[in-house]
C-alpha cells in the first residue's frame, strides 16, 4: 500500500502518459534509425556485391583470350573505347616475372602515364581485359597513389574502383 501511494504521489495520470508519449518517441526515433541504417547497409552491400557478382557472371560467359596478339588487339579496341589512346599500356598473361602478386588479374602504374594489365591465367578473357583497361582509362591508379592511408586505400578500392570497374567489365556501363 505504502509504495503505490508513494508511486501515486510521484506520478500523476498526466505526467505518466507524458512519460509514456515520450517513451513512444524515442522509441520511433530509434526505429527509424535502425530502419534508415538497414536501408544503408543494403544500399552498400548491394553497390559492392552485386557488379562484382556480375563480373564474376560476365567472365565465366566471356569470349576467351587466346593468345598475346589477341591480348592486344582487344586492348586496343578497349583503348580506342575510352578514350585512353594517348596512355601506353603493356598488357600480358600472368605470372608477371619478378613481381609477386596474388592468384588474380591485375593493373598497375609503372611510370609517368604508363601502366601494366596482368590477366592471369585462369581468367584469359574478355571481361577482365575490359575490367582492368577501365581502371585505367579513369584514373584509379594515379588518384589512389594521392590517398595517405591504407584504409583510405582500401574504401576507395572496394566502395569506389572494384564496382565500377566490375560494371564496365561486365556490361560496359560507364559511371
Ligand atoms: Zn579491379
Amino acid at each position: 500500500m505504502d509504495s503505490k501511494k508513494s508511486i501515486n504521489q510521484k506520478f500523476s495520470k498526466t505526467d505518466l502518459l507524458h512519460k509514456i508519449e515520450k517513451h513512444k518517441k524515442k522509441m520511433d526515433y530509434i526505429q527509424k534509425f535502425l530502419h534508415c541504417a538497414d536501408v544503408i547497409i543494403l544500399g552498400v552491400f548491394s553497390y559492392v556485391v552485386i557488379p562484382i557478382s556480375l563480373q564474376h557472371i560476365a567472365s565465366n560467359l566471356a569470349t576467351p583470350i587466346k593468345n598475346q596478339k589477341q591480348l592486344e588487339q582487344i586492348l586496343q579496341i578497349e583503348k580506342k573505347k575510352l578514350g585512353i589512346k594517348d596512355k601506353y599500356i603493356d598488357v600480358q598473361f600472368g605470372p608477371e616475372k619478378n613481381y609477386e602478386t596474388a592468384d588474380t588479374s591485375y593493373s598497375r602504374k609503372i611510370g609517368n602515364n604508363k601502366y601494366k594489365i596482368v590477366i592471369y591465367q585462369t581468367q584469359r578473357n574478355e571481361a577482365i581485359l575490359r575490367h582492368e583497361v577501365y581502371h585505367i582509362a579513369d584514373g584509379h591508379l594515379d588518384s589512389i597513389e594521392e590517398v595517405n592511408s591504407d584504409f583510405g586505400k582500401t574504401l576507395d578500392y572496394f566502395l569506389l574502383h572494384e564496382p565500377q570497374a566490375s560494371l564496365y567489365g561486365s556490361l560496359g556501363l560507364k559511371l
